[in-house]
């Protein structure tokens, strides 16, 4: 078996560092985001996937 995807493991896209995963608490919910142990760089899961140079960086629910 060739899979890796037992160990994934997230880098962080500035310095490369190791990142965890981490609970954070904004002022309105909670969310889970990457933290970096390095740099302390914090990665939204959410806002790396909607990633696009054209988009607002609006909160709003993306129906379909
Ligand atoms: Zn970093």
């Amino acid at each position: 078996m060739a899979k890796t995807m037992k160990e994934k493991r997230v880098r962080c896209p500035r310095c490369n560092g190791a990142m965890v995963f981490e609970r954070f608490q904004d002022m309105l919910e909670l969310f889970y985001a990457w933290r970096c142990l390095n740099c302390g760089e914090i990665m939204d899961p959410v806002v790396a996937r909607n990633r696009e140079p054209e988009r607002k960086p609006k909160k709003k629910a993306v129906g379909e």
